[in-house]
């Protein structure tokens, strides 16, 4: 099976991605969506990969995840996308216990807006929902590629390679910019069915993965931006701000220029004081 070297399973009873194999799709996405980063060299020690994955795992107990009640995963079609600086982002996502037809209704709705609005990955808190439940098909285009859903899923592993790599996110339309990743990672998961299996993911899927997986720990990818790449994108997450507060009448949960003010005085040494 040398053509699915970028999406292997390693134990999958009810193989969710057989046909994957059918065509190698997979070097044409990079060219179409996007490229590798000049930057995307061997990494100092200062820059490795670790800063946001070890906050939400601090804040995180041992014990399991809530579980989701039948109205926790209650929805209106169609669909509509979440954007920053919106709290539901941030709020604390329950895992899947009901493999119903529920389930099943919300995936295929969250396949269509993701299809409408050009993504290749949505979280389910991105529709609203707190819940852990991904979709994503890396070619992003309806009948073609591989639809993806992962329920509850957990990385086992990350790969010390990592690599810098330009993403966009439905919840901030228009907004591009370069995070580093790990290039590949190991995954449990449950399908559709609640089918437990085990996959390892690299390339383009590895990357819209993780972006997801971070959605369902409230992480943005801007969380895991350099100081440098944030600024150049400060003043549009600033305008979703103001959009937030003018559509609601609320306060913006989250403001990106007293997170900058706080790492300056941090910088500065004024932490403590
Ligand atoms: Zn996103």
């Amino acid at each position: 099976m040398a053509c699915a070297a970028w999406l292997q399973p390693i134990s999958s009873p009810h193989a969710i991605f057989p046909s994957l194999c059918r065509r190698p799709i997979f070097p044409a996405i990079f060219h179409r969506f996007t490229t590798f980063s000049s930057a995307g060299q061997p990494l100092s020690a200062a820059n490795r990969f670790t800063p946001v994955h070890a906050q939400a795992k601090r804040g995180s107990s041992l014990k399991e995840d809530e579980v989701a009640s039948a109205a926790d995963v209650e929805f209106e079609a169609p669909l509509k996308i979440v954007e920053y600086p919106d709290p539901i982002l941030r709020a604390k996502n329950k895992r899947i216990e009901s493999f119903d037809e529920n389930l099943k209704k919300l995936v295929e709705e969250m396949f269509d807006i993701m299809y409408k609005t050009d993504g290749i990955g949505l979280s389910a808190p991105q529709v609203g929902i707190n819940v852990q439940l991904m979709v994503f098909n890396p070619v992003g285009e309806r009948g073609e590629g591989e639809e993806i859903v992962l329920v509850n899923p957990r990385v086992s592993r990350y790969s010390q390679k990592t690599r810098l790599f330009e993403e966009g996110c439905l919840s901030f339309p228009g907004i591009y910019a370069d995070v580093q990743r790990p290039e590949t990672v190991k995954i449990d998961a449950r399908d559709i069915s609640g089918a437990r299996f085990t996959v390892n993911l690299s390339g383009l899927p590895a990357r819209v993965f993780q972006h997801e997986f971070d959605h369902l720990q409230g992480i943005l990818f801007f969380d895991r931006m350099t100081e440098g790449v944030l600024e150049s994108i400060s003043e549009q997450l600033q305008a979703l701000e103001k959009k937030y507060e003018d559509k609601t009448g609320l306060p913006s949960p989250e403001r990106i220029e007293s997170r900058k003010r706080m790492k300056l005085k941090a910088a500065a040494g004024f932490g403590k004081s």
